[in-house]
């Protein structure tokens, strides 16, 4: 019982650290949001940096386009090669964290300034939905490249690769 009450803060101090909205630590910890929300008090006073968002975003609000949904595409299928088949039945968060990283290193060799790269947070729902079904991994007919699609997303693009030629939004 010790050990795993240690694993649990251990866990939650090292997710506090990555930037993740309590309510996504409290999911993962089984602790309760306001044992994380004093956790992170308690590093935010030992001087650490803490990133907190006050709520979740969905596909509804992060993929509402063409760009929108080749980056969320890029993510969710490094995740996937990562995650194996473990992640449509649950979040595999070593792979995520490991993904994220992966997309950040992608985000910091691009020229964007027309977008605003997914945090951890937005990676977490994506994995939430894709383990709920609410979200799926697509092979284009056309082009043949997979493609991340979630019943949330908020654009008619199917395929974001194929699409005609038309220039990428900047949103
Ligand atoms: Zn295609």
């Amino acid at each position: 019982m010790l050990a795993y009450r240690l694993n649990q803060w251990a866990t939650a101090r090292e997710m506090a650290l990555s930037g993740y909205a309590t309510s996504i630590i409290a999911a993962e910890t089984n602790l309760s949001q306001r044992q994380c929300k004093h956790l992170c008090h308690l590093l935010a006073q030992e001087g650490y940096t803490i990133r907190q968002r006050p709520r979740l975003r969905s596909g509804l609000m992060f993929i509402r386009n063409r760009t929108e949904k080749i980056h969320a595409s890029l993510f969710m299928l490094a995740y996937c090669q990562l995650g194996g088949t473990a992640v449509y039945q649950s979040i595999q968060r070593i792979a995520l964290q490991k993904a994220h990283q992966y997309y950040q290193s992608l985000q910091n060799s691009m020229l964007t300034h027309c977008w605003t790269a997914f945090d951890i947070n937005d990676s977490w729902s994506m994995a939430q939905e894709l383990a709920n079904k609410d979200a799926f991994i697509r092979r284009c007919r056309v082009c043949h490249s997979s493609h991340f699609t979630s019943v949330h997303q908020y654009t008619p693009v199917d395929c974001p690769f194929c699409v005609e030629e038309t220039k990428i939004e900047c949103q």
